[in-house]
C-alpha cells in the first residue's frame, strides 16, 4: 500500500475560525459554523457521527470555488453533499460541509431530440422528474430517496435504482461531469476521444490515468466483480470493462465514469449532463405472494427471465410491520394472498399495453407451472401501483421503526450476489445472524441478486464486535459466490476498509495514485475509498461509547419509547422497561435515524417549514438531530434549555405531519410540548405567549365584553401597537369575539338518553357559534339525541365551558393542559361508561382527545375517551357506512366543493371523511386541495416573526388552488386558522362542513 502523502490537514478545533471568517468575506452563500449546525451535518444515514469543521451552503458555483482555494490556503479538508441520505458514512467527516442541495439545483440544459439533460448537482431526482414528465421523458435511476436524493449525489454514490436490471446504475446513465479538482482545476470529464491531449493538467491526468489502467489491465479482469450491482472503489475497469451492462454502448472508457462512484474524493461536481429514458406508457404489476421465503429467493431467477424491469422483494416482518402502519396498511393488504412468508413485485413497463398484459400473463401461469397457483395479485391501475412502490420504497425506514437500542445496521446491506446463489446465500447468511444472536429482514432488489439486509445491532453494546464478525462472515461468502461487497450504498466508513479485500492489494494501490493524482493534498473527503479508517471504529459512531443522556423528568408520558428490542424475536419488552434517564424521551428523539425522508416536497404534509426555508435547522431531521445533541450534552451541558434548540424548533407548526409521514414515526409536536415545557420551567413565558395560552380562561370575558375585546381591529393604530408590545403582526386581523356563544344560546339537552354528545372548543363556541349550531341542526335532524358536553356540575369552574388544553399545550404548559383534559375526562364520565359517541368540530381540539390526552396520565377513562372520540365528520361517515345515517339532503347551488384538510386531519388520517359526507350532497361534486400545512397553525402565522414564513406556506399549495377556484366554488375547511389563512390570503371565505350540510338539509 502507498504511504499516505504527507498532509497538513488542520485540527477541526483550530484554524475553525480563520475558515469561517474568510468564508463570511468572501462567498455569498450560508456560513454556518456553530455547535448546532454542526451537529447537524455531523451524521447521514448511516451510523456514524464525526463533527465537521463547519457548513456552506453555497448560493452559486464561485462560493464552492472560493470555498476550495480557501481550504487549499488553510489544508482543511472538504466534503461536498447533497440529501444527505447515504448509509454508509460518505458524508461524514472532519471537513467543511458544502451542501449543494438549496441553491445548486437547477436545470441547465435540455435536448429532447437526443433525450439529454444537464443540471446542477443539487436538484432533487423527483423534481427533476416531473419537470421532465410533460416531455414524455425520464431520468430512470429510480433509487428509493428519488425524493430527497440529488443527482450530484447519485452520481457520488454510483446510486442504483428498483429497475436497474433494464437501465443500469448511474455509472450507465451519465454523459459527462463538469468538475472542479482540489488545486482549482475545471474541465469536462466525458468521452475519452473528447478528453484534451494538450500540455494541460486535464490532459495529463487522463495520460496518467490509462497508465494505471494499461499497468492493471489483467488485475482488473482477475478482481473486479462480473455483476451489474458493484460500486466499490473507483471505476477503473472503465478502461477494461467488467460489468454485465456495459457502461458505453461501445465499450469505449468515459471519464465520467471514474468520478461516478467516487464519493466527493476526487472532484466536485458542477453540472453533470444525464442520458434519458423514454416513459414507459404502460406498466402491470404483478404481486407474486411465497408460502416460504426460501422459495421466493429461488423462483426470481426464472421470473427474471420473463423480462420484467423489477422484481423486488418485500419479507414477512417488513410486511406485518407496513400493515401496523398507519400509512402503509391498506395498500400492502391489497397485495396479499393470505399470509405470505415474502412477496415479490414484478413490474413490466414498455410502449405496448397487450404486450404488458402478456407479460403478467405468463408471470401467473410461470408460477403455477412452479406449484404456486393463484399467488399473484394483478395490480394495473397506475395509482394502486404507484402506493405499493411506496411502501416498498419505505422499506427500510419502515424496519427503522422498531423501537429500542437495537436496530437494523447498514454494513452488508447491499452485497451482490449472482441470481442462481440467491437462496442460499440468503439463508446462509440468515444462520450467520443467529448464531451472533441478532436477525436480519430482507428486502429489495431480487432482480439483480442485491437484497438488502439489515441485522439488529446495539451499537451502544456489542454492535462493533458483532458488526465485524458478521462481515467476515458475509464477506467469504459473497467471494465464494462471486458477488460484490459493495452493490449499491458505496464505500464511505463502512466499506472502505472493504475495498483492498475486494479488488486485493494491487488495484487498492492504483486506486491511492488515481487519488493522489486528483487530490494531491487529501483534501476532499478524506478517509473514503482510500486510507479509510476501521468500519468498526467507534469513535466515529453516533452512539459512541460515551454516549449518555441527561436524566430529564418529562411532562408527557413516553414510555412506549422506553423499551428494550430483542434482536432475535424483533419484539420489545413492556414500556417504560427501557432504562432512559430521560424516561423515553430520548429514546423517542433517537428513533430519527437520518434518512431523510422528511425532505420531501411532494403530496403529504411533511414538513412544511422545510419546504418554505429548505434549512437543515428547520426540518424534522434536523430538530430531532438537534434534540438527541442537546439531550446527551452534546451541545454544551445547558443545551437542552437553551436558546438554540428553542430556534430550532421555533418554525416547527406542531402540524403532526411528520407523526404519520415519519416512517420511525418521530412526532415532532409532541416533543415540541416537552420541549416548551422544560423551557418554560425554567425561563417562564412570554406575556405574550402566556395570554394566548391562556385565552380559554379570559374568553368568557371576552364574550361578555366583544366590542372592547375587538377595538385591536378597529381602533386605528391598535394593530400597531399589538405588533409592537405583543409581536402580534399588525397584517392579520384577529378573529372576532361576540356575545351569542354556542354554549350561552342553546339549552337542549340529553343528559340521560343521549346518542351523541357535542364538544364545543372554544374557537367554535366563542368565534364561530355558528358552527356549532350547525352541526347541533344536522345531528338532530339525522335523528340523534344529542348531549351538549358542559363542565361538570362538581367541577370548582363549572361555569367555564369545557376546553381540550391546547392553546396550554402550545406554549408547554402540561400542568394546566392536564387540568382542562381533566375537567373533559370528568364531565364526559357517564358518557363514556355508557359508550356514548363524544363528536367534536375543530381537529386540533377533538384530535388532542386523541393524542396528547393520551400521554398525559389521565387512566383509563381517558382511554376509553380517546376510543370514543369522533370528528363531527368521521361520526357520520361512519354512520354512513353503517348504514345507520338517516340524513335527508338536498342540492345545493353550487355544485363544486373544494377541500382543504387540517395537517391534524391529516395526520389522522380524518380527511377522507369529509369527502365522503360532502359526497352525500346530491350533485355536489368534491375535489381535495394537495396542500400541505396552511401556515396558520394555531397561533403561529398571527406571530410578526412568523407572518413571511406562515404566508409561504400557504403559498406553497393552498393560496394558488384557491385562487384558481371559480367564484361559485364551496371552499371548505375544518381548521378556524385555515379558514382565517384562506380569507387573509385570498379575500374568499370558507367555511366548516357542517354549515355545507346544513345548508343542505332538507
Ligand atoms: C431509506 C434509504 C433508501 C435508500 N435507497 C437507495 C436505493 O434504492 N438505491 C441507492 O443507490 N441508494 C439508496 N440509498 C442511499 C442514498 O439515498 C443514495 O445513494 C442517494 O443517491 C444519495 O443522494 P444524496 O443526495 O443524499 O447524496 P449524499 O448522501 O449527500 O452524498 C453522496 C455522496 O456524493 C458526494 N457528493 C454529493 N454532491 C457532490 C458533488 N457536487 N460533487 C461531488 N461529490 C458529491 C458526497 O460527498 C457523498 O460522498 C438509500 C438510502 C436510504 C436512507
Ligand atoms: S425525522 Fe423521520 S423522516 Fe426525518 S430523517 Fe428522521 S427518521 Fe427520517
Ligand atoms: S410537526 Fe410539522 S412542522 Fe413540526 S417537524 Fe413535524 S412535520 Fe415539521
Amino acid at each position: 500500500m502507498n504511504a499516505p502523502l504527507p498532509q497538513k490537514v488542520i485540527h477541526p478545533g483550530q484554524q475553525r475560525n480563520e475558515l469561517s471568517e474568510r468564508l463570511a468575506r468572501e462567498v455569498q452563500g450560508d456560513v454556518l459554523f456553530g455547535l448546532g449546525d454542526r451537529g447537524r451535518y455531523a451524521t447521514d444515514a448511516s451510523i456514524y457521527q464525526v463533527d465537521p469543521i463547519g457548513v456552506l451552503i453555497p448560493k452559486t458555483f464561485d462560493d464552492i470555488r472560493a470555498a476550495a482555494s480557501i481550504c487549499a490556503d488553510l489544508h482543511a479538508p472538504f466534503v461536498a453533499r447533497g440529501g444527505g441520505t447515504s448509509q454508509c458514512g460518505q458524508t461524514v467527516g472532519p471537513a467543511l460541509v458544502l451542501d449543494n442541495s438549496k441553491y445548486l439545483n437547477r436545470i441547465i440544459d435540455f435536448d429532447r431530440e437526443s433525450m439529454t439533460v444537464t443540471v446542477e448537482p443539487g436538484i432533487v431526482l423527483d423534481h427533476l422528474n416531473a419537470w421532465l414528465r410533460p416531455h414524455g421523458v425520464w431520468f430512470p435511476v429510480d433509487v428509493s430517496t428519488s425524493a430527497q436524493c440529488t443527482l450530484g449525489g447519485m452520481a457520488g454514490n454510483n446510486s442504483c435504482g428498483s429497475r436497474s436490471i433494464q437501465y443500469g446504475n448511474m455509472v450507465h446513465n451519465v454523459l459527462s461531469i463538469d468538475a472542479l479538482l482540489a488545486d482549482g482545476t475545471e474541465g469536462r470529464f466525458g468521452p475519452l476521444s473528447t478528453m484534451p491531449t494538450d500540455g494541460s493538467r486535464m490532459a495529463a491526468i487522463v495520460r496518467r490515468l490509462q497508465e494505471v489502467a494499461a499497468r492493471e489491465h489483467d488485475e482488473i479482469a482477475r478482481t473486479v466483480p462480473k455483476v451489474l450491482r458493484r460500486v466499490g472503489g473507483y471505476n477503473l475497469d472503465i478502461f477494461n470493462p467488467q460489468s454485465e451492462r456495459p457502461y458505453t454502448p461501445d465499450n469505449s472508457p468515459n471519464l465520467a465514469h471514474l468520478l461516478v462512484g467516487s464519493e466527493g474524493t476526487l472532484a466536485i461536481t458542477r453540472q453533470l449532463t444525464l442520458q434519458l429514458a423514454p416513459l414507459p406508457t404502460h406498466r402491470m404489476l404483478g404481486v407474486v405472494n411465497f408460502p416460504t421465503f426460501y422459495q421466493a429467493m429461488d423462483m426470481a431467477q426464472h421470473i427474471v427471465k420473463l423480462g420484467p424491469v423489477a422484481v423486488e422483494l418485500v419479507d414477512r416482518t417488513m410486511i406485518d410491520l407496513a400493515r401496523n402502519n398507519p400509512a402503509f396498511g391498506p395498500t400492502i393488504e391489497q397485495a396479499l394472498v393470505g399470509e405470505p412468508q415474502a412477496i415479490l413485485l414484478v413490474e413490466f413497463a414498455g410502449a405496448a399495453q397487450d404486450q404488458q398484459a402478456t407479460r403478467l400473463r405468463q408471470l401467473v401461469e410461470l408460477m403455477s407451472d412452479l406449484g404456486l397457483p393463484n399467488s399473484v395479485v394483478k395490480i394495473p391501475e397506475p395509482a394502486a401501483q404507484q402506493a405499493l412502490w411506496s411502501v416498498r420504497k419505505a422499506g427500510l425506514n419502515i424496519m427503522m421503526s422498531m423501537r429500542g437500542d437495537g436496530k437494523p445496521v447498514s454494513f452488508i446491506e447491499d452485497c451482490a450476489v449472482p441470481l442462481e446463489h440467491l437462496a442460499e446465500y440468503t439463508s446462509r447468511l440468515t444462520e450467520v445472524f443467529h448464531k451472533h444472536g441478532t436477525s436480519g429482514t430482507w428486502y429489495a432488489h431480487a432482480s439483480v441478486g442485491t437484497l438488502h439486509v439489515r441485522p439488529i445491532l446495539d451499537m451502544r453494546t456489542d454492535g462493533a464486535t458483532k458488526m465485524r464478525a458478521i462481515a467476515e462472515e458475509a464477506s467469504a461468502m459473497v467471494r465464494e459466490y462471486k458477488g460484490a461487497f459493495s452493490g449499491e450504498h458505496g464505500d464511505g466508513l463502512a466499506r472502505s476498509e472493504w475495498v483492498s479485500w475486494q479488488f486485493g492489494p494491487r488495484l487498492t494501490e492504483a486506486f491511492e495514485d488515481i487519488k493522489d493524482l486528483f487530490d494531491p493534498q487529501g483534501l476532499m473527503n478524506p478517509g473514503k475509498i482510500v486510507r479509510s479508517p476501521k468500519m468498526d471504529d467507534t469513535s466515529l459512531f453516533r452512539f459512541k461509547p460515551t454516549y449518555r443522556v441527561l436524566p430529564i423528568e418529562p411532562a408527557l408520558n413516553w414510555s412506549a419509547w422506553n423499551v428494550t428490542g430483542h434482536a432475535t424475536t424483533q419484539t420489545t419488552s413492556a414500556p417504560g422497561t427501557g432504562d432512559d434517564p430521560a424516561h423515553g424521551f430520548a429514546k423517542a428523539i433517537e428513533m430519527c435515524n437520518n434518512n431523510g425522508h422528511c425532505r420531501k416536497f411532494d403530496a403529504g404534509t411533511m414538513c412544511p417549514s422545510y419546504r418554505v426555508t429548505q434549512d437543515e435547522q428547520h426540518l424534522t431531521r434536523g430538530r430531532a438531530n438537534t434534540l438527541r445533541l442537546a439531550i446527551s450534552g452534546q451541545l454544551g451541558p445547558e443545551a437542552f434549555s437553551s436558546d438554540e434548540v428553542r430556534q430550532t424548533l421555533d418554525l416547527c407548526v406542531s402540524c403532526k405531519g411528520c407523526k404519520r409521514e415519519c416512517p420511525t414515526g418521530v412526532d415532532m409536536a409532541k416533543m415540541k410540548i416537552e420541549f416548551l415545557y422544560q423551557w418554560q420551567k425554567q425561563h417562564g413565558l412570554r406575556f405574550k405567549d402566556k395570554l394566548i395560552a391562556t385565552m380559554p380562561r379570559w374568553a368568557p370575558w371576552a364574550a361578555r365584553l366583544p366590542w372592547l375585546f375587538n377595538l385591536r381591529d378597529t381602533l386605528p393604530g391598535a394593530a400597531w401597537l399589538s405588533e409592537r408590545w405583543l409581536g402580534l403582526s399588525a397584517r392579520r386581523s384577529l378573529p372576532r369575539w361576540r356575545a351569542d356563544t354556542f354554549l350561552g344560546t342553546v339549552h337542549s339537552d340529553h343528559a340521560e338518553d343521549a346518542d351523541v354528545v357535542l364538544f364545543a372548543d372554544t374557537f367554535n363556541n366563542y368565534l364561530e357559534s355558528e358552527n356549532a349550531r350547525a352541526a347541533l341542526s344536522v345531528l338532530e335532524a339525522a335523528g340523534y339525541k344529542v348531549h351538549i358536553a358542559r363542565a361538570d356540575s362538581q367541577d370548582s369552574q363549572k361555569e367555564r365551558p369545557l376546553c381540550c388544553g391546547r392553546t396550554y399545550l402550545s406554549a408547554g404548559l402540561v400542568d394546566e393542559a392536564k387540568t382542562e383534559a381533566l375537567r373533559v375526562v370528568q364531565a364526559l364520565r357517564p358518557f363514556i361508561a355508557r359508550g356514548v359517541p363524544i363528536v367534536g368540530l375543530e381537529p386540533s381540539c377533538l384530535l388532542s382527545l386523541r393524542d396528547e390526552f393520551l400521554v398525559m396520565g389521565l387512566g383509563e377513562d381517558a382511554r376509553s375517551l380517546a376510543r370514543q372520540s369522533f370528528l363531527f365528520e368521521e361520526f357520520l361517515a361512519r354512520e354512513h357506512v353503517a348504514g345507520t345515517l338517516h340524513l335527508s339532503l338536498k342540492p345545493l347551488p353550487q355544485k363544486k366543493a373544494l377541500l382543504h384538510g387540517h395537517c391534524h386531519q391529516k395526520a389522522f388520517d380524518a380527511v377522507k371523511p369529509v369527502q365522503t359526507v360532502l359526497q352525500l350532497i346530491p350533485e355536489l361534486n368534491v375535489s381535495l386541495i394537495e396542500s400541505s400545512c396552511c401556515g396558520m397553525a394555531g397561533s403561529f402565522g398571527y406571530e410578526a416573526s412568523h407572518y413571511a414564513v406562515s404566508m409561504q406556506m400557504a403559498e406553497l399549495s393552498l393560496l394558488p388552488a384557491v385562487r384558481k377556484a371559480e367564484a361559485d366554488t364551496l371552499l371548505v375547511a375544518d381548521g378556524t386558522s385555515c379558514r382565517h389563512q384562506i380569507a387573509d390570503g385570498t379575500g374568499r371565505q370558507a367555511e366548516h362542513v357542517a354549515r355545507v350540510l346544513a345548508r343542505a338539509l332538507v
